[in-house]
């Protein structure tokens, strides 16, 4: 079904829900290259970008929900706990009983690229499910929010689509973080999913090179054109420390250059990034603050280690935009 004219929906209509992965994250204390010999290592801290994009729209007080699935582990309570003592729904999440939590392990090299070893689509996580619980959540939701990389995870795809096409039916919005590698989108349908989430975004997200591989072109200004063509009304792109700019309907633009932080661990930016603005937009704010916002958020989270140690609250949201310097361009 095509999309309301209605945008952004408001809270009153139902939560903010997401589909995808949990992960633990498993952290080397050192830089350098890589697993193979014996490390210090820091973790396990809560993770995986629904969740952690999920934990930062009930921080900030939206109605929020997760269809994910974790194994019956330590892992999985850790991650389920943290999404409830925040105020997630958890009830659509669920848990294995013969797979366990999935996990990712980095290493940051010195010129800043990161070595991963995932345990994802054989973990837990890859047995996600439209299960009755994940139904139910639906049925209520306002919002669908989606990472790209959730397309990896097989049965995520079916709950993706029901959910958004339950929610644009009621009035409902859908946003896309693509939040996926240029080399990943030749493999499998993944193309495909991304074109379906295009047709379908009222919300897009993208950070970098995303942009140019989301409208086929290298030129900023006419990718946007594209997209805005494809009737995405609101496109919010994040620059890493040099910021975000929204491009809305009718040539509208705000940039917003950064706020000045010291990073210690950049995993997580994006998704704070993402949570903040959508849940200010859905919240009654306008564009150029909920940009602000979420700007801030971004860069608060990347000042603390864990991917999810650095999310605010409403409180710490505003001392931070309140108390730390920003660039002027
Ligand atoms: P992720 O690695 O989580 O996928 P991303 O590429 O989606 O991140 P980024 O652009 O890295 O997103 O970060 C999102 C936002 O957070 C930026 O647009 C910016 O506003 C803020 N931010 C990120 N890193 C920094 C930084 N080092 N200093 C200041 N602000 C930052
Ligand atoms: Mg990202």
């Amino acid at each position: 079904m095509a999309k309301p004219a209605a945008r952004l929906a408001p809270e009153k209509l139902g939560p903010t829900i997401t589909v995808g992965e949990i992960l633990v994250e498993v952290m080397a204390t050192t830089t350098g290259f890589g697993f193979k010999e014996a490390q210090s290592l820091y973790g396990p801290f809560p993770s995986g970008a629904p969740a952690i994009f999920i934990d930062q729209v009930a921080r900030l007080g939206g109605a929020a929900g997760i269809i994910a699935s974790v194994g019956n582990d330590d892992f999985g309570a850790l991650n389920v706990e943290r999404l409830q003592n925040d105020g997630v729904d958890t009830s659509a999440i669920s848990v294995s009983t013969d797979r366990p939590t999935g996990s990712a392990f980095v290493r940051y090299r010195d010129d800043g690229s990161r070595d991963f070893i995932f345990n994802i689509i054989h973990s837990a996580a890859g047995a996600i499910e439209l299960s009755t619980q994940a139904k139910v959540l639906i049925a209520r939701a306002g919002h669908v929010h989606v990472m790209g990389s959730a397309f990896a995870i097989p049965g995520a795809d079916v709950a993706i689509r029901t959910a958004i096409e339950a929610v644009h039916q009621r009035g409902g919005s859908v946003s896309f973080d693509p939040n996926v590698r240029k080399e990943l989108l030749g493999s499998g349908n993944l193309r495909q999913q991304f074109e379906y989430m295009l047709r379908n975004a009222d919300l897009l997200l993208p950070s970098g090179e995303e942009l140019f591989v989301a409208a086929g072109t290298e030129n900023e200004a006419a990718a946007i054109t594209r997209l805005q063509d494809l009737g995405i009304d609101e496109i919010v792109l994040k620059r890493g420390k040099d910021g975000a700019t929204y491009f809305g309907a009718a040539g509208a633009r705000y940039d917003f250059h950064g706020f000045i932080v010291e990073e210690v661990d950049p995993t997580g930016a994006g998704d704070a990034f993402g949570a903040t603005y959508l849940t200010s937009r859905r919240q009654g704010l306008g564009p150029e603050v909920s940009l602000e916002r979420a700007a801030a958020a971004g860069a608060r989270n990347v000042t603390l280690q864990g991917p999810m140690t650095g999310l605010p609250n409403i409180a710490e949201l505003d001392a931070f935009i309140a108390s730390t310097p920003r660039r002027t361009k």
